[in-house]
């Protein structure tokens, strides 16, 4: 058989520990046999990190900017433990922090359905993705303990020196208070990538907040949504099919629960923290999670949405043999070679990309397994598999269909 031939390289972020060994694993036994893979490629691994001073997180996030596509493996943020582990000159930050700041993108976290793992909701037979803006309200407030009888109020220096107040609370005795903020270009920046994934992926929007009781704050996140959908996307989501849908953030919760899936629902920070933790939880497992990077330019970045799973990596290391799940990061090949095929206009690296989630999760139903699956699934006596004998499985369901 032929290789798959690509146009433009994938922008290839390697990184850490047991996601490294898989990340080598998928690309020598499910890519390269089959393709001729082209990529851009940036180590991301901490030790090489340390060695740049960082700089190859930010050259591979511009990387993005110029090819469009990006796949990225689990990566160490380093915290006082790790500085020691790995000697290092500084605390970077987290990469995935760094690339978001410079995309300026949205995360979109969408389970993997498999029979037999099934989600705790039995009606859910679709993937609910949930999309959550990352920038202000609760998680950049300001918050003060009153312990007196007072005044709380909300003051509004402007620049030209007006002044604008009003009221929070009259205290008569202790309590709370707390300011918050967001900006117009945050939310619209939400906004865009919102409507362009959800369009990408021909599923409806779905966007929640209380703006019946926070009439100015929500409010205005409902308005600029609104806005944006009748100014740049009810054309194109009306000739792809899909609706956009607003409504309230207790109404979310209710329909949530009696839904079938297969929409994207956006939420606000704290909204989008709550429920993608439950949605992740009620889906089974993280190791069967996607998460993927939308910047309003269009840009994408494709990960697995756990970590590197360092307590294997240590058995890995002491030669223990692991039973590590890779069908997140497998998927996040996929996710990134289906983008860059429709964007390079080629349909074999589409299909490819389709037939290998397909034997990812047929392998999966026919009882061969990671173990943290052994342990949750309802197929009966699935059999355990080792990190690579899962991924050599999975190859030769491939083989079979290709
Ligand atoms: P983690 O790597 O997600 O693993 C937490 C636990 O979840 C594991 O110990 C394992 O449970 C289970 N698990 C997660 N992924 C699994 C998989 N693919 N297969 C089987 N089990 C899996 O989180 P962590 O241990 O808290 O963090 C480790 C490092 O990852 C940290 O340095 C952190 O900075 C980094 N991290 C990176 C990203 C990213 O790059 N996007 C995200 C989160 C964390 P058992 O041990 O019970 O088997
Ligand atoms: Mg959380």
């Amino acid at each position: 058989m032929e290789k798959i031939k690509m146009t433009t390289p994938l922008v290839e972020m390697d990184g850490d520990e047991m996601t490294r060994i898989i990340w080598k694993m998928i690309k020598d036994e499910l890519l390269t046999p089959f393709i001729d893979l082209e990529t851009d490629y940036y180590d991301l691994g901490l030790k090489h990190r340390d060695e740049t001073n960082d700089q190859v997180t930010i050259d591979a996030a511009k990387a993005n900017m110029k090819f469009g596509v990006s796949v990225k493996c689990a990566t160490i943020t380093p915290n006082a433990a790790r500085l020691k582990e790995y000697d290092l000159k500084e605390l970077y930050k987290s990469p995935n922090g760094t690339i978001r700041a410079m995309l300026d993108g949205t995360v979109f976290r969408a389970p993997i359905l498999v029979k037999g793992i099934n989600p705790v909701v039995s009606k859910w037979n679709k993937p609910i993705t949930i999309a959550r803006h990352a920038y202000g309200d609760v998680y950049k407030n300001t918050e003060m303990r009153i312990d007196r009888p007072g005044k709380a109020e909300i003051v509004f220096t402007a620049e030209d020196g007006t002044v604008t107040r009003q009221t929070i609370f009259d205290f008569k005795g202790p309590g709370v208070v707390q300011g918050m903020h967001n900006l117009d270009a945050s939310i619209e920046s939400f906004a865009r990538s919102c409507f362009t994934y959800a369009l990408s992926v021909k599923q409806d929007l779905w966007f929640a907040t209380k703006d019946t009781i926070s009439k100015v704050y929500d409010g205005e996140f409902k308005a600029i949504f609104e806005r944006i959908y009748e100014e740049e996307f009810r054309e194109k989501f009306e000739k792809a099919g899909i609706i956009y849908f607003y409504t309230l953030i207790d109404d979310v919760a209710a329909r949530l629960m009696k839904s079938e899936g297969g929409f994207v629902l956006a939420l606000k920070n704290y909204d989008g923290d709550v429920q993608s933790d439950m949605l992740s939880s009620a889906f089974g497992s993280l190791a069967m999670m996607t998460s993927v990077l939308v910047s309003p330019k269009g840009y994408y970045e494709y990960e697995a949405a756990h970590g590197t799973v360092q307590r294997h990596y240590y058995k890995h290391l002491q030669g223990e043999l692991t039973s590590t799940n890779s069908v997140a990061t497998i998927f996040a090949w996929t996710g990134a070679l289906r983008k860059r095929g429709e964007l390079d206009g080629i349909d074999e690296l589409c299909e490819f990309a389709d037939k290998l989630e397909r034997a990812t999760i047929e392998t999966i139903e026919s009882g061969q397994m990671t173990g943290d699956l052994t342990l949750i699934t309802e197929i009966k006596n699935p059999k355990k598999l080792s990190t690579l004998d899962f991924i050599l499985a999975v190859r030769r369901t491939l083989e079979k269909m290709l």
